[in-house]
């Protein structure tokens, strides 16, 4: 029985680090990491941070500088603030350079950023590897700009520092490793960065209150692109070597359909664990790799060769309110993290436990005998007999659970029940 109150902790978080200002680098991701560690606290373990200098060649990409973003304002001739960085920090491009100038309305188009298909939103936008200034706004907001002279104003230093990431290993039994990532570049957005964040964050602990732990368990909190190049850069014979199923985690917090990106060849055991979770949800999008959008990109590259699929509600994109200040904590609800809590503990639980079952007793197992058979016998009460049988006829020692699932047209989540009953009373036994 899956824990129910988990969709609200996820919520209460994400609205916690919704606010801070995060980019590629920085102060804000350091924060963020802060806030996510002291939530996964009480488990006894912490979050292990790395900082890689500016500069530093990751694969075929360069660590940039860090960015540093005090204050940034547009304010007209009668010193009113026309844009804020303080009401919103998505009203100041991501690594915008600093700028201090006055300048004519009819010269600031080249800096100005709208949306203008969705005129009432501020767009996301960011330029970290060119050396630029600029400001997003409203398609309304811009419109309403007088003629006439205006001060720009951004203070703000591209320095050298640090890229930060922060990764967790949890032990199981065996070395081979189930990797989970998520992102951590994104200013104030609820659905394309905070719920990621805070759904990894919940199944750290999750994974560490398993009483037992078949496999080893990697989390990783990476900004997107260099973040996970440089992870992978840093750690790649072991996870070539241990990863047997990778999951990114991107827009994890609406409830309004769910989503993944297969693998490259549609081919992995992520995939096929992830797809027969979904099997069982009412609304499930699937996009192949050519839609890839997220780290999926860098750890399933050709020549990585990670088993990574992408799980996402709503999938980055392909909901209106991507990148842009709609996506708020309005657009985020504890039912869609429940959801997303719940298929991927489901997962995990699926990963657990899908070995090979052989039945221990030739025929069908006497049930009655072992109280496990309806004692009155009546049509409509044999469906849980009935899957105990159906289980028990296709433990060949060559099946593993999610091809048992797939005979049954059951999930595989919903027959771990009948392992455990099966199991108790000595009628099944794990064989791989
Ligand atoms: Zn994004």
């Amino acid at each position: 029985m899956n824990d129910t109150n988990a969709g609200e902790r996820i919520y209460e978080l994400c609205g916690k680090i919704f606010p801070i200002c995060r980019s590629l680098m920085g102060e804000g991701v350091r924060l963020t990491l802060g806030i996510l560690d002291e939530y996964i606290a009480d488990t006894g373990y912490h979050l292990n941070i790395t900082e890689i200098p500016t500069g530093t060649q990751v694969y075929d990409w360069t660590v940039p500088k860090e960015w540093v973003i005090r204050d940034a304002y547009i304010e007209d001739e009668e010193r009113n603030r026309v844009i804020d960085f303080k009401d919103n920090n998505l009203h100041v491009m991501g690594y915008s350079a600093p700028v201090d100038e006055w300048m004519d309305l009819s010269e600031m188009g080249g800096c100005l950023y709208t949306q203008p298909d969705q005129p009432e939103l501020i767009p996301y936008v960011t330029s970290y590897y060119k050396e630029r200034f600029g400001f997003c706004m409203s398609e309304n907001q811009r419109r309403n700009l007088k003629p006439g002279k205006y001060h720009l104003y951004v203070d703000s230093d591209l320095k050298d520092g640090n890229l930060t990431y922060a990764d967790l290993v949890i032990k199981g039994k065996l070395d081979k490793e189930v990797l989970i990532t998520t992102y951590i570049c994104h200013p104030s957005m609820a659905n394309d960065i905070c719920s990621g964040m805070s759904l990894l964050s919940e199944l750290i602990r999750y994974v560490a209150a398993l009483k037992e732990r078949r496999y080893t368990y990697r989390f990783v909190f990476e900004p997107e692109t260099i973040g996970a190049i440089a992870y992978i850069s840093q750690h790649y014979d072991e996870l070539r070597e241990n990863v047997v199923a990778a999951f990114n985690l991107s827009c994890v917090g609406d409830d309004r359909t769910y989503s993944m990106v297969e693998s490259p060849y549609a081919d992995t055991y992520s995939d096929r664990v992830l797809k027969n979770v979904l099997a069982s949800r009412n609304k499930v999008d699937v996009y192949s790799y050519l839609e890839r959008g997220s780290d999926e990109r860098q750890y399933a590259a050709a020549g990585i060769d990670i088993p990574m699929v992408c799980f996402c509600r709503s999938k980055f994109g392909k909901f209106p309110e991507y990148h842009t200040s709609a996506d708020n904590m309005s657009l985020v609800n504890p039912a869609g993290f429940q959801g997303s809590f719940d298929v991927m503990t489901e997962a995990i639980q699926v990963l657990e436990h899908n070995g090979k079952y052989r039945a221990k007793v030739f025929c069908e197992p006497q049930l009655g005998k072992r109280g496990l058979y309806p004692t009155i016998s009546q049509k409509g009460q044999y469906d849980e007999v009935r899957l105990l049988c159906d289980f028990a006829a296709y433990a060949n020692g060559k099946n593993d659970l999610i091809t048992i699932s797939e005979y049954l047209h059951k999930s595989a989540y919903e027959l771990l029940v009948a392992i455990r009953m099966l199991g108790d009373n000595g009628l099944i036994e794990r064989v791989e």
